[in-house]
């Protein structure tokens, strides 16, 4: 990813704010990009060299500048004789991305939103900067962008026009989430839920819960925390926490409560109960978590000064991104391709989704990886969740999701289940079992590629 050019620092800058040294170049040229992919420079870009597990990006510093760029940070000794551009030494390039990003940042004076979650980080991203961009000139982070590196690109995009901003951050290990927040430093938060992603690394749910709340490292006095008060973790922390948190969900005693909740025609449509009072929301995808993801987008716009019903109005065009949930028709087959990722939660949530389809509803999931050693309970669980939510034919791919088809044999035994190995075994198993006016949910981590399933299912329905 490359920043767009919108930033206009000096070399000079540049070289101060993350802490290095100008070795060759001019001080006074302006960098207007920055980008960690030596194929996106250009002229005006600052490319920073990552050291990866494989490769060390140090040897791209002349293709950079052959391609214009204005400046690259090293943190290896380079001969800058044939630099065409500005160099700029630093003991780490990836902590001087991260320092640079902050100081940048801190140029902004608008809010900015940070949102963490075990799931529907992007989803809850997106519907935050939907429901803002009824009052704000809104920067989102693109796409999934919400790495240690992702975060500091993202700040690069601010621009002198943006008014607020809307941060995903996601974390893998201890400590991740601090440094996140150094850098996007959020005065208002979103915490989604507390799942089970990564607790190979993070050991419980509790440690989890305590990683995540280190979004909040940069509160100030007029900061506000929203909690998914549906969630058990979460709601815990009623009265708890050191600064001002509202509650979204179902709960009697939430401060944004969905009331009436219905599915209808591939919708949600319910009641918002806050302080303001009461209004109807239409949300066009399914699922109670949407329910959930859209109302912390609201609590977001009501207190950032958003009128609350155009706030609503502009969730009620939300479009669901690729490969999350999004509903095809085939002939005369439903899909619902949910193959972006899989957890348990989520698992659960596209379950649910499904079994709000009439008859026969056929599921099929992948392995969910990178449970580390709750990964059979987890698979287990699901399977049996999926066999007392109503799924009329199972379908699992992978080996994890074969203790899931064990799970759902337990709950239900007669339930018909195929247990496949590949995403084309699975595909030979649908080819026989599929009947005009099914519906087939697809999902499974990323690293499953269900979507080559759906790719069929769309091509030969
Ligand atoms: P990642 O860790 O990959 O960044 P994420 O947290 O950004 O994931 P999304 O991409 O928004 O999550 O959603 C992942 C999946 O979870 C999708 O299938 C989506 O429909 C589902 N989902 C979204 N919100 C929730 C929620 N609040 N609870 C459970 N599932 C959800
Ligand atoms: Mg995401």
């Amino acid at each position: 990813m490359c920043t767009p050019k919108a930033m206009q620092i000096t070399i000079k800058e540049t070289a101060r704010m993350c802490g290095g040294k100008l070795l060759c170049g001019e001080p006074q040229k302006i960098i207007s990009s920055v980008c960690v992919d030596s194929r996106q420079a250009q002229p005006g870009s600052l490319f920073v060299p990552l050291k990866g597990e494989r490769t060390d990006a140090h040897i791209y510093i002349p293709a950079v500048f052959t391609a214009g760029a204005a400046a690259a940070l090293t943190q290896e000794p380079v001969d800058g004789t044939t630099a065409t551009g500005a160099l700029i030494s630093v003991p780490d390039t990836a902590e001087a991305l991260q320092k640079l990003a902050a100081a940048y940042r801190r140029r902004f004076t608008g809010p900015v939103v940070g949102i963490t979650g075990s799931v529907g980080k992007t989803t809850t991203k997106e519907m935050v900067a939907l429901a803002l961009s009824a009052r704000y000139q809104v920067m989102k982070t693109q796409g999934n962008q919400n790495s240690q590196v992702g975060v500091p690109l993202t700040m690069f995009q601010l621009e002198p026009q943006t008014e607020a901003a809307v941060v995903e951050m996601g974390m893998s290990q201890f400590g991740e989430m601090a440094r996140l927040a150094k850098i996007a430093a959020p005065q208002f938060a979103v915490l989604t839920n507390i799942g089970v992603s990564h607790i190979e690394n993070l050991h419980s749910q509790e440690a989890i819960l305590r990683e995540k709340l280190h979004i909040t490292d940069g509160f100030v006095a007029q900061s506000i925390l929203v909690l998914n008060g549906d969630d058990k973790l979460l709601a815990g922390l009623r009265g708890k926490t050191p600064f001002r948190t509202v509650f979204v969900g179902t709960q009697p005693w939430c401060d944004y409560r969905a009331e009436a909740v219905r599915s209808e025609k591939g919708a949600m449509h319910f009641v918002m109960a806050y302080h303001g009072g009461r209004i109807p929301v239409s949300l066009p995808v399914l699922g109670a978590h949407q329910v959930t993801n859209a109302l912390a987008a609201l609590a977001i716009a009501d207190v950032l000064h958003v009128e609350v019903p155009a706030a609503a109005k502009a969730l009620s065009t939300y479009e669901p991104l690729a490969m999350r949930q999004q509903i095809h028709q085939a002939g005369h087959i439903t899909v619902i391709d949910d193959s972006y990722n899989a957890s348990p939660d989520a698992m659960r949530g596209a379950l649910n989704v499904l079994c709000s389809f009439p008859h026969r509803r056929v599921a099929v999931l992948a392995d969910m990886l990178e449970l580390g050693s709750v990964s059979q309970e987890a698979h287990r669980h699901c399977g049996q969740y999926a066999a007392r939510a109503g799924v009329d034919v199972l379908v699992t791919v992978g080996t994890e999701a074969a203790t899931l088809a064990q799970g759902a044999a337990q709950e239900r035994a007669e339930l018909p289940v195929r247990v496949c190995q590949t995403n084309a075994q699975a595909i030979a198993a649908l080819k026989g079992l599929l009947h005009p006016g099914d519906t087939v949910l697809v999902k499974g981590s990323r690293g499953m590629h269900t979507e080559e399933i759906v790719s069929w299912l769309l091509a030969e329905n």
